[in-house]
Parts: structure tokens; C-alpha cells; sequence
């Protein structure tokens, strides 16, 4: 559990055993702790011994805080409400809905992770109804002593929306503008189908600025201190990589070829950004899974047009 801001403090799940993968954030407040985005179901464990070697125990989380409910931000819900009576999640309401029901939120996770299902995300179970509040965008949440704004904020999934502690005017961005690797603050666009849609995106970005935030903590992974340079390079990025993406869907060749040569020329983009010893730390597998979300997205608008 590190501080990043007064009260504010992140803990590196260390999902899969890897470290600098995903952070939750932990709030103090005069009334007990918030978590936000809690993490997989398969990381309970070690949020619960990371909060005791706190000094503090599960038993002390009051609130979670959802950006979006794709399952390394929110798999945990349903068994930390389970495990805690009096736990309140705010969520949006789209979400909110396949929290009480996952099925059709891991049947889609299916299709993606197939066989690896169990080992990745555990046993996600259904949230009681009653623990869940739902967003839609535009609230103010008292959260024992600390004022918590709330935002609309789609384009990486169609219910995420970002949060802003008024206190410390601390960002939660979730995945909408982005991750970065631990301490080198290259925004890397995150476009997994089946939900983008850049414009989206885009405008949640200038929507975060809005708020002008003195710092964002994005879930992958941890704080970023120039919000206006980050978001915007976020910004600059994903339009590059839109348009590529927008044009090798007028080549004729694969899905899958098409997402390779995309992956190894968004690698190479990042390498010439980051330091050589960072590039081990870049994704293949996610640089490869963001072109079928953006060439979704162009599908999309061309069914429209
Ligand atoms: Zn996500």
C-alpha cells in the first residue's frame, strides 16, 4: 500500500503474480475505506493481507467504487458484498445490472478467454441487489467526510464512468484513457471489442480535463502527474492508431494478419517512447486484441453510414 495523495493510497494487486499490473485504490474516510475498482475475484486474498499488513482489514472497506465492471477492475465485487454486509458499490447502472447477473458478463469473457476462464478470473459470483447503487453519470457521492464526482465517461466500455476526489482533485480513470507501465507515463490506448467507439473515448478525455484534475490514477497502472500532457497524447495516439487500424480493414488479408502487422507497428510506436529496458513490459497480446475492438468500431460505422 503506497500514498499517492492525502488518504489516498494505492495497492498493487500483483494480478497473476505480476507486479505493476493492477492497482486499486484505497480512500480513507472518516467512515471506513473505499476501494476502487477492487480487481479480480482471484486477488481477494491478497487485497485482504494487503490491507491487514495496513494495518487495517477487509472488514474496514465501507465502499467500492466501479469504474467498469470488465473483470480485472471488478470480478471481486460479488464476493467482497458477500463477505461484507454493509459494503455499498457504486456502479452504472448498465453495469449494476450484470453485477447482480453475471451471466451474460462471463459469457462473453468466455468467448475471449475460452478454456483459461477459471485460472484467470475465478469464481465470480452474482452481487446482492441490495449492496449495489447505480450511476448514470452526473452525481456527487459523500462518502463519510470526502466529496466524490462522478462522470459519464464511455468510448472503452459503454457504462464506464470516472470519478474525481474533490479533496485532492485526484482523477480514477479506470481504462478510458489508457494505461501506462508503472513510472513511465506513455499513454497505450486499451481497445478491446466488443464495446469502443473512439469518439467516445475521445470526449471522455476532454470530460476528465474538464474536472482539471492535479493527478489521475489510471488502473494500469498508478498515478500520472500531468493530466493535460497525458490525455492529450492518449488522444493523439488512438487517432493514430484508429486510422491504421481504419485503413489495413481496405487491404485484403485476414482478421488475424491484419491485427498482427497492427501489433508490431504499435509495438514499434511505443518502443521509440519508452526506455529500452521497459519494452519487455509491452503486451503483445494486447496490442493484438486492441485492433479487433477498433476494426469493430469502423465496422460499426460503416453499418451506420
Ligand atoms: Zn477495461
Amino acid at each position: 500500500v503506497i500514498p499517492v495523495a492525502e488518504r489516498t493510497h494505492l495497492l498493487d494487486l500483483e494480478y497473476l503474480g505480476r507486479p505493476g499490473h493492477v492497482a486499486s485504490a484505497v480512500l480513507e474516510t472518516r467512515d471506513g475505506l473505499v476501494v476502487l475498482d477492487p480487481g479480480p475475484a482471484t486477488t481477494v486474498e491478497r487485497l485482504s493481507r494487503e490491507l491487514e499488513a495496513w494495518g487495517a482489514t477487509l472488514q474496514d472497506v465501507r465502499y467500492l467504487l466501479v469504474t467498469h465492471i470488465h473483470l480485472d477492475h471488478a470480478g471481486a465485487v460479488g464476493v467482497l458484498a458477500a463477505r461484507l454486509p454493509r459494503l455499498t458499490v457504486y456502479v452504472h447502472a448498465v453495469g449494476a445490472r450484470h453485477l447482480a447477473d453475471p451471466t451474460r458478463l462471463l459469457a462473453s469473457a468466455e468467448r475471449i478467454y475460452g478454456h483459461r476462464m477459471h485460472e484467470l478470473w475465478g469464481t465470480v459470483a452474482p452481487t446482492r441487489p441490495d449492496a449495489l447503487r447505480p450511476l448514470e453519470g452526473a452525481e456527487t457521492l459523500r462518502l463519510g467526510d470526502r466529496r466524490i464526482e462522478v462522470a459519464f465517461t464511455p468510448g472503452h466500455a459503454q457504462h464506464h464512468v470516472a470519478f474525481l476526489d474533490a479533496g485532492t482533485g485526484l482523477a480514477f480513470t479506470g481504462d478510458v484513457v489508457g494505461e501506462h507501465l508503472p513510472g513511465s507515463p506513455i499513454p497505450i490506448p486499451v481497445t478491446p471489442p466488443p464495446d469502443i467507439d473512439v469518439d467516445a473515448m475521445l470526449a471522455s478525455g476532454d470530460r476528465i480535463l474538464a474536472w482539471r484534475p492535479t493527478q489521475l490514477f489510471t488502473t494500469h497502472f498508478g498515478p500520472v502527474e500531468d493530466p493535460p500532457v497525458y490525455i492529450r497524447a492518449h488522444a493523439a495516439r488512438l487517432t493514430h492508431w484508429s486510422e491504421r487500424v481504419r485503413e489495413s480493414l481496405a487491404r485484403n488479408a485476414s482478421d488475424e494478419t491484419r491485427a498482427r502487422a497492427f501489433a508490431a507497428a504499435a509495438r514499434q510506436d511505443l518502443e521509440a517512447a519508452l526506455p529500452a529496458e521497459r519494452h519487455a513490459d509491452l503486451s503483445e497480446e494486447t496490442l493484438y486484441g486492441n485492433w479487433f475492438g477498433l476494426a469493430r468500431y469502423w465496422r460499426v460505422q460503416s453499418m451506420k453510414a
